[in-house]
């Protein structure tokens, strides 16, 4: 056995490679499909083997799929795709190494189907806001009139949209998680941005350096400009990994803060987006972008995701006034922070999205006087930070889940004043306990807000049924007053 070379282009370089797909979801059956049709002889391996799997399989006609193995490696293999979310550590790719085989993962492929005259990425990566980042900068370069679409981690899986051809799009909007960058070493975005940087999946990368290294990437090869968060100086800061990756001739690295913008930078200046990096002569001149009061919602952690969604599209050359109207035609996805109604002057927020704790500790900061609703399944997190940094906004804790005693004993170390309710329930009935109780401890001008730093599967199947059950329950609450 022995792995083979492949370059970029939609050429007869894969007629008769014997390619092995690692995982039969979404980016499994598209990489598939794609390199079926492209000459390819493939093989999907999957270590399941349930009804659903089958189902899958067989819808899968004409391409070999061997379920209940996911560690052999087919004979005569030449090229692994693997699915994003199977460890570096599987075995399989322990016997690709031994072959000498490549692991690429499906953004890997998409970049190397690309024409000669693909549409350029605009790629943006970080623990937290990836997705509504992505989204804004979709509907900024729409607003500018380019024909664009928001893909990579999230939409049609983007092997699909590489496919419809170098004419299809003007210029893409791409969201990448760390999983798909590991696996994507040739990828070359126009202009990148990585958010923010905190310590998440580290049993997936093995290391913070890891994690860090694989964010990173995204800046490899970048042409126009490297975007980076000013205010984010953990080590290792974004700015850092800028400072590392190896760019184009001329790339710029253009900074994001929520204060002043200094020259090469984006920035807020009293209640104004203002560019001070794609501008003449940026020692003295500044462009106004939008009001924050463009940006939904105007929560701080959400500006920042707007400043660097600007600082793309200003990269690509998109004038100021559409991104302003690309911000305001924007509306994040449901549990983003999602007001879902007001009931005895108190605000409900559905930030069910927020899954660990750095996005909690954002969401957390864009209300002064809250009731907070945490809890779930913790993945190794610890509380002290967050519940530190965000004591001085908590009127009351409701904690429900598997490991809310975590986030209780953090409360009873740092805000032994603030009122906590500990809620010991999984039925399906608990949020709507919770949601009771937190109206109980809340006052008028108070915000009763649902970030659990958790995840949800302890209790629901999905982050979305969690917040789906959040504004079922206040629904419930309004409807009895
Ligand atoms: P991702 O795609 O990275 O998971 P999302 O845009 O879906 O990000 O937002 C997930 C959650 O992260 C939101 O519900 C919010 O609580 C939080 N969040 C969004 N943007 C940021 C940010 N820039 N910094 C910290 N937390 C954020």
């Amino acid at each position: 056995m022995g792995g083979r070379q492949v370059t970029s282009g939609q050429g007869s370089d894969w007629q008769d490679m014997r390619v092995t797909v690692a995982g039969l979801g979404v980016s499994g059956i598209s990489a598939a499909r794609a390199l079926t049709a492209l000459g390819a002889s493939v093989i999907v391996v999957d270590g399941g083997d349930s009804d659903a799997h089958r189902e899958r399989a067989a819808a899968l006609e004409g391409i070999e799929v061997r379920l209940g193995d996911a560690e052999t490696l087919p004979e005569g293999t030449e090229l692994v795709v693997t699915s994003p979310g199977w460890k570096p550590s599987s075995p399989l790719f322990a016997a690709a190494a031994e072959a000498g085989v490549d692991v690429v993962g499906d953004v890997e492929i998409a970049w190397r189907l690309r024409g000669p005259h693909a549409a350029p990425w605009l790629a943006i990566t970080g623990t937290n806001g990836k997705t509504t980042t992505t989204q804004m900068l979709a509907s900024i370069l729409r607003a500018a009139g380019l024909r664009t679409a928001a893909v990579g981690n999230i939409g049609t899986p983007i092997i699909d949209v590489v496919q419809e051809g170098d004419d299809a799009y003007d210029v893409l909007a791409v969201e990448l998680s760390s999983y798909q960058l590991h696996w994507a070493p040739s990828l070359r975005a126009h202009s990148a941005a990585v958010l923010n940087l905190a310590p998440d999946h580290l049993d997936w990368h093995g290391s913070m350096e890891a994690y860090a290294a694989d964010k990173g990437r995204i800046y490899e090869g970048n042409r126009v400009a490297c975007v980076y968060n000013v205010d984010a100086t953990d080590k290792p800061s974004t700015e850092d990994l800028v400072r590392e990756a190896d760019v184009e001739e001329g790339c710029r690295a253009v900074g994001f803060t929520l204060g002043a913008p200094g020259p090469s930078q984006l920035g807020v200046v009293e209640g104004i987006l203002v560019d001070r990096a794609f501008v003449e002569n940026r020692q003295q001149n500044a462009q106004e972008l939008a009001e924050v009061s463009d940006v939904s919602p105007p929560a701080p952690h959400n500006i920042a995701n707007a400043l660097a969604a600007a600082a793309l599209a200003r990269a690509f050359g998109v004038p100021a006034k559409a991104v302003r109207d690309g911000l305001r035609a924007f509306t994040p996805d449901a549990h983003r922070i999602a007001h879902v109604a007001d009931v005895d002057g108190v605000a409900y927020v559905d930030d069910s999205k927020a899954t660990n704790t750095h996005a909690a500790e954002a969401s957390l900061a864009a209300y002064e006087s809250i009731v907070w609703i945490a809890g779930g399944l913790a993945k190794g997190a610890t509380f002290d930070e967050l519940v530190t940094k965000s004591a001085k906004r908590l009127r009351g804790v409701v904690l429900i889940g598997a490991d809310r005693a975590l986030i209780g004993e953090a409360l009873a170390r740092h805000a032994p004043e603030v009122p906590v309710v500990d809620l010991d329930r999984t039925d399906t009935g608990a949020m709507l306990a919770a949601v009771q109780e937190a109206r109980r401890l809340a006052a008028a001008g108070d915000t009763v807000l649902l970030a659990p730093a958790c995840a949800s599967m302890d209790m629901f199947t999905n982050y979305n049924k969690r917040g789906d059950a959040f504004a079922h329950a206040v629904r419930e609450l309004g409807a009895g007053t």
